[in-house]
C-alpha cells in the first residue's frame, strides 16, 4: 500500500472543514460551538450525532460511531484510508507525495489509472458515434422510439458500440491503447470455443451503450442494450468484473441521484436502467437501479447512509414480487423502512411515464405500501388464507420476515398490523415470531445484528482521569511523559487509552494534532478517544492527574502481589521456583508498606501550623522513606524484567 507522509495527513486534516464535509451527507444544525444531526450510521429519530469543529471530530451518542474526517469518509463511503486522504487532499488542493514501498500496489494503481483512462475515452467515442455517425442510425431510431431526447442521451453520455471490430481497433490504435489493456477493460473479449473466433473481438457489438459510473462519477464499466430485436443475445450485457468494476458494489446512476436521495430521505429503486433514466429525466431524481437483479448488502448500506426509506418499484409480475421479497431481506436489517409501489400490470416506470406522464408515476410512488401490507395484499389475492393451515403457514413466513426489521417501533407496528389483518391474536403471532427466532432457522434468514461499533475493554477510572487531563493540558501531558513510570501500564487492564497518549511523542493536547493522530490508531481506539472528547472537560488539573497516577501505581502493586500470591498457592511448584516467588512476594509487601508509610508522612507534612522542629523531622523521614522506596522499586523492576507479565 502506498504510504502517505504524516505531515501531509495532518496538513490535509487541517485544511478540511469537518462541518462542511459531514454537512454534505448529514443535515446539521448548530448547537453551541458544535453541530448536531441524525446519525448516518444508525437509525434514529432524535439527533445524537455530534460534530465538533474545534476538535475536528464527530461522535454519535447513540451508536458510538466516531473519529476524524478520514474515518467519516471511510465509513460513510466505504473507502480505504488512503482513498479518504487522497479525496480530501484533492479537495484542499494539496499534492500527495506518496512514499511508495510496495511495487505491487504501485502496479495496481497504474492499471487502475489506465483502465479509467480507457473508459473515459471510450465514453466519448461511443457517444460521438451515437450522436453523429451513420453506422448508429438504428440506435438513434431506437432512442426516438423510446422517447429519449438528445439532451437525455447527452446527459447520460449514452453511446453506440459499432458492430465491426476494425472500428474499435482503429480507435485504439489512434489512442495508443494496447490490445491487452482493452481485454482487461472488458472492451475486447478473448477468443473461446463458443465464439468460434480465433482473435480477440469486441464484447459490445451493435449495442446502445450506457456508461456505468462509480459514486464519484468516474466511468468504470459499460452496460450495452441489444438493438437487434431478432438477436438471441441477452437484452443487457455488462462489462465483466475488472480491477475497477464489481457489479455488486455499484448502483446505476448513483453519482447523479445520491444528492436527491439524501434530500428526499427516500430512494426509489427500479429494476432497469432505462426506468431510472426516464424517471430522472422527468424530474423524479431520487432513483437508483442495481445492475441486473443483484441487490447486495453493499447496496443496502449505501442507501442507508443517505436515506431512511426505500420504495421498491419493480414489475408487478411474480418475478417482481420475488425480487421485492429478496430486496427486503437485505434492506430491512440495515434499519431502512421498506415500501413497495406496485405499478399496473405490464407497466414499468419507463413505459408508465412515457404513456401516462410523470404525475401518474408519482401518484403510484405516493401510494407505496408498507412491505408487509404488500405481502398481505399479494397473499390474499393468490393464496387461500381462509384455510387455517395455509394462514398459519403464511404467518410463519411473515414472522421470519418481521424478525429482519431492525427497528423496534417499526417492528411492533408491523406485528400489530399483521395480526389484525390475519385475524389472529397478537400474542399468538408474537409466539410464532419467537419460534422463528430460534437459531434453528437458517442463518441467512435470521435477523442480522444491529450495526455495533467495535469497542475497547472497559477503561480504568484513574487511567481515564489521567488520559483526559493530559489531553486537556499540554503541561500535564509533558509531566506525564517525564515521570518515566510507563511500566505501570504493563500490569493493569483498561489502560489502552492512557497508553496511547503516554507512548506517543506528539503534542496530543493540540486538537489538530490529536485529530491527525487518530489516523494512526485502531478503529476501536479512535472510537473510544472521540467518545472521551465528547464529554465535558475534566476538572482537577495537575493535582487530579498526580493523584490518579498514584492510584494507578498502587493498583498495579496490589495486582502484582495478588498474582504472586495466587502462584504461591499452586502445589506443583519446584522448590527453587517457590523460593523465587516468595522472595518476590516479600519484596512487594515491603514496597506497599513503604508506600503507605510514605504517603502518611507526606500527609503529616502538609498539616498546617506544624512546629519547625517537627517539620524538619518529618521531612527528613520523608526523604529517607522515599529513597528506600525507590531503591526497592528499582529492585522490583529488575526482578520483573523489561517485559513483565
Ligand atoms: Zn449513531
Amino acid at each position: 500500500m502506498p504510504r502517505i507522509p504524516e505531515e501531509t495527513i495532518q496538513q490535509v486534516l487541517e485544511a478540511t472543514d469537518i462541518v462542511d464535509l459531514i454537512g454534505r451527507h448529514v443535515k446539521l444544525r448548530k448547537a453551541g460551538v458544535n453541530f448536531v444531526g441524525l446519525c448516518p450510521f444508525h437509525s434514529e429519530k432524535t439527533p445524537s450525532f455530534n460534530v465538533r469543529p474545534q476538535q475536528r471530530t464527530y461522535h454519535c451518542f447513540g451508536c458510538g460511531a466516531g473519529g476524524n474526517a478520514f474515518r467519516f469518509l471511510m465509513e460513510h463511503s466505504s473507502i480505504t484510508f488512503v482513498e479518504a486522504v487522497k479525496r480530501l487532499a484533492e479537495q484542499a488542493g494539496i499534492r500527495i507525495e506518496e512514499e511508495v514501498y510496495d511495487a505491487n500496489a504501485e502496479r495496481e494503481a497504474k492499471v487502475r489509472k489506465a483502465l479509467l483512462k480507457v473508459h473515459e475515452e471510450a465514453v466519448e467515442w461511443f457517444h460521438l458515434l451515437l450522436m453523429r455517425h451513420k453506422v448508429a442510425e438504428d440506435a438513434r431510431a431506437y432512442l426516438k422510439s423510446r422517447a429519449i431526447s438528445p439532451q437525455t442521451a447527452k446527459d447520460w453520455q449514452m453511446g453506440y458500440a459499432p458492430p465491426y471490430g476494425d472500428m474499435l481497433r482503429e480507435w485504439a490504435l489512434e489512442k495508443k491503447f494496447t490490445e491487452n489493456l482493452l481485454v482487461t477493460a472488458g472492451l475486447l473479449a478473448r477468443p473461446d470455443e463458443d465464439s468460434g473466433r480465433r482473435d480477440t473481438y469486441p464484447r459490445f457489438r451493435h449495442r446502445l451503450m450506457f456508461p456505468i459510473r462509480n459514486e464519484f462519477g468516474e466511468c468504470i464499466a459499460f452496460s450495452g442494450r441489444v438493438l437487434d430485436k431478432e438477436a438471441k443475445a441477452a437484452k443487457y450485457l455488462n462489462s465483466p468484473e475488472t480491477p475497477i468494476f464489481s457489479k455488486s458494489r455499484v448502483f446505476f446512476g448513483f453519482d447523479k441521484s445520491k444528492r436527491a436521495i439524501n434530500k428526499a430521505d427516500r430512494a426509489i429503486v427500479t429494476e432497469g436502467q432505462l426506468d431510472m433514466i426516464t424517471a430522472f429525466a422527468n424530474g423524479v431524481e431520487n432513483v437508483v437501479a442495481p445492475l441486473g437483479t443483484a441487490f447486495t448488502e453493499f447496496h443496502a448500506k449505501k442507501l442507508k447512509q443517505i436515506s431512511s426509506e426505500v420504495v421498491l418499484c419493480f414489475d408487478s409480475d411474480n418475478a417482481g414480487y420475488k425480487a421485492a421479497e429478496r430486496a427486503f431481506t437485505i434492506l430491512a436489517p440495515t434499519g431502512l423502512s421498506v415500501k413497495v409501489a406496485p405499478l399496473p400490470q405490464g407497466e414499468d416506470p419507463d413505459s408508465l411515464i412515457r404513456g401516462q406522464g410523470v404525475a401518474v408515476f408519482q401518484e403510484y410512488i405516493g401510494r407505496a405500501r408498507d412491505f408487509f401490507d404488500h405481502m398481505l395484499d399479494h397473499a390474499s389475492a393468490n393464496r387461500n388464507l381462509s384455510e387455517v393451515r395455509e394462514r398459519s403457514r403464511f404467518a410463519g413466513e411473515l414472522a421470519s420476515m418481521v424478525l429482519l426489521v431492525d427497528n423496534n417501533i417499526v417492528r411492533d407496528a408491523a406485528v400489530q398490523n399483521i395480526a389484525r389483518r390475519l385475524n389472529m391474536p397478537e400474542d399468538e403471532f408474537r409466539r410464532q415470531i419467537a419460534r422463528a427466532h430460534r437459531p434453528s432457522s437458517t442463518p441467512s434468514n435470521s435477523a442480522a445484528p444491529a450495526a455495533t461499533q467495535p469497542s475497547l475493554p472497559p477503561q480504568d477510572r484513574n487511567a481515564i482521569m489521567l488520559f483526559r487531563n493530559a489531553l486537556a493540558d499540554e503541561k500535564i501531558l509533558n509531566w506525564l511523559r517525564s515521570t518515566g513510570r510507563e511500566e505501570i501500564l504493563q500490569d493493569l487492564s483498561g489502560c489502552e487509552l492512557l497508553a496511547l497518549v503516554w507512548k506517543s511523542s506528539a503534542n496530543l493536547a493540540e486538537p489538530a494534532t490529536l485529530a491527525a493522530y487518530l489516523s494512526q490508531v485502531s478503529r476501536e481506539e479512535e472510537v473510544a478517544v472521540t467518545k472521551q472528547l465528547s464529554l465535558p472537560m475534566p476538572e482537577g488539573g495537575m493535582e487530579a492527574a498526580e493523584c490518579a497516577l498514584e492510584n494507578l501505581e498502587a493498583a498495579r502493586l496490589n495486582n502484582l502481589l495478588q498474582i504472586v500470591q495466587t502462584h504461591v498457592k499452586q502445589r506443583s511448584l519446584a522448590p527453587e521456583e517457590m523460593a523465587l516467588l516468595q522472595e518476590r512476594e516479600l519484596l512487594l509487601t515491603e514496597i506497599i508498606r513503604l508506600r503507605n508509610t510514605l504517603q502518611n508522612v507526606q500527609r503529616q507534612v502538609k498539616q498546617p501550623e506544624l512546629p519547625t522542629t517537627e517539620m524538619a523531622r518529618l521531612q527528613e523521614r520523608e526523604q529517607a522513606l522515599r529513597k528506600e522506596y525507590l531503591d526497592r522499586y528499582e529492585q522490583l523492576q529488575k526482578f520483573l524484567g523489561p517485559t513483565a507479565p
